[in-house]
């Protein structure tokens, strides 16, 4: 049974939805963002709603959106899918917002939250916000002080626009992520605390855009010869996906690495680990997870590949209780 079912949504539209529209690229988080705040919607304020998530290969830091609609206990649900107009927008990156055009299909008064450094006014010249809300906090420095999870600081200011009850929003983190319950909560605290906050009053300045399909190039209609489509032209292979990981990089050292290949097998993103020729070239920084699976379970521990937060004489006394074993 929901406990309150008293609370009330800030925005609703003609079917009764509000709509929260999440933009991210895979390894951020934001799925499991969407499904926590989608879960405390329903079990604990007592709405109803939908939820849809649309995203590419994580590994290649392709786009990800998801999509929450809540909507009053009771009302016929009658639109299901992406949201294509949305009342919160949350963009996890400030580049997305122009990649993407997130500005378009966005109600006018909407409430936008941005991981951004930048000032509120500058982020509505980027986004050209015809009026509303906008909500900046330096989420990427949060996760990483916190120790949490770029994620976290986001869910954390959506949670305390739709002001859901604190308590209740902590206590469902703490039983979600037990072991990253302390990170988490400074993450939501540091996030609440430190977000600036500007209101855009309609002033004329920018228009309402229009809800459109914006790639136009790309289609069954219009495909290449062959039904190839040029990949490359969109990949976003070359885009950084840093802020997905969750603790620091693995030093590499060439001279050691025997190139086994023992740390690829293990790899939470291969894509993170770089292999040409025959060998093993490094890690890169922009996929890397920050696991240490490959640490663990390289042969050269400690020489190989290092985890810079741990200090040199444990893993030299691992090498010398390795040798012992194999005598
Ligand atoms: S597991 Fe260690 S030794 Fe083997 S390829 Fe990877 S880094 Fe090199
Ligand atoms: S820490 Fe190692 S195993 Fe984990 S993602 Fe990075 S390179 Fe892959």
């Amino acid at each position: 049974m929901p406990e309150d079912s008293k609370f009330k949504l800030p925005f609703e539209d003609g079917l009764g939805f509000c709509n929260i529209l999440l933009s991210a690229i895979g390894g951020d988080g934001a799925n499991m963002a969407a499904k926590m705040l989608f879960k405390l919607g329903v079990m604990k304020m007592g709405l109803d709603g939908g939820y849809d998530a649309k995203y590419g290969s994580e590994k290649k830091g392709t786009p990800t959106d998801v999509s929450v609609r809540f909507c009053r206990d009771g009302t016929v649900v009658r639109s299901v899918g992406p949201t294509t107009h949305p009342h919160i927008l949350v963009a996890f990156h400030e580049s997305l917002i122009k990649i993407l055009r997130l500005n378009k299909g966005l109600y006018p008064n909407a409430i936008v939250i941005v991981n951004s450094t930048k000032a509120p006014e500058k982020i509505r010249d980027i986004l050209e916000l015809h009026s509303g809300q906008i909500i900046c906090l330096d989420a990427s420095k949060i996760a990483e002080e916190t120790r949490s999870r770029l994620n976290m600081p986001m869910l954390a200011m959506l949670c305390n626009v739709l002001k859901f009850p604190t308590e209740a929003v902590e206590k469902a983190v703490e039983k979600q992520w037990p072991k990253a319950a302390e990170a988490n909560i400074a993450a939501f605290k540091a996030a609440v605390n430190s977000a600036q906050k500007a209101e855009f009053p309609e002033d004329g300045k920018y228009p309402l855009v229009p809800f459109s399909r914006v790639r136009g190039e790309l289609g069954y209609l219009n495909a290449l010869p062959g039904g190839a489509i040029e990949a490359l032209k969109y990949s976003t292979v070359k885009r950084n996906n840093s802020e997905a990981r969750q603790g620091p990089c693995p030093i590499f050292n060439e001279d050691e690495c025997t190139n086994c290949g023992m740390c690829m097998t293990v790899c939470a993103d291969p894509g993170a680990i770089s292999w040409k020729d025959k060998k093993m070239q490094g890690v890169d920084p922009s996929f890397c997870k920050g696991c240490m699976r490959c640490v663990v379970i390289c042969p050269r521990t400690g020489r190989a590949l290092r985890d810079p937060h741990k200090k040199e004489e444990k893993t030299q006394q691992k090498d010398k209780n390795t040798k012992a074993l194999s005598r």
